[in-house]
């Protein structure tokens, strides 16, 4: 091999490191900017399905009462209110969601729970 076909070779690996550098580039820039919507989109399925409640029971032999505590709570020298567990932000002044009444509604808030749950651990915040 003379000298030219050296450097035809050396500029032809240069090409090809400068397309794969690009690439890289290109491909990495895309995959965050995908990453990141996908988070979001994932952060607003959990606010949703947020029961913004706590279910306990007080006894574990079934004969204590059924404790609902609310997760949202004011932070000092704010109005807001924002859920601990899905960090849904409520303005002060807005009407925060309602304590479930009967128990029609608190088995109802067990099974939103379980689903957040759920949604929660598929998106790895659990
Ligand atoms: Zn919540």
């Amino acid at each position: 091999m003379d000298l030219s076909g050296l450097l035809y070779v050396v500029g032809a690996v240069g090409v090809v490191l400068i397309g794969l550098v690009a690439f890289r580039f290109i491909a990495t820039f895309d995959l965050n900017k995908w990453q990141e919507r996908k988070d979001k989109k994932m952060q607003v399925r959990l606010m949703n399905a947020c029961p913004h409640y706590l279910v306990t029971l007080a006894d574990n032999d079934g004969k204590g009462d059924v404790k609902i505590q609310p997760l949202y709570v004011t932070t000092y020298g704010t109005t807001d209110w924002f859920c601990t567990q899905c960090r849904t932000v409520f303005p002060g002044g807005l009407i925060l969601p309602q304590k479930p009444r009967g128990m029609k509604e608190v088995e109802a808030l067990i099974k939103q729970q379980e689903e957040f749950q759920k949604l929660a651990r598929k998106a790895g915040v659990v």
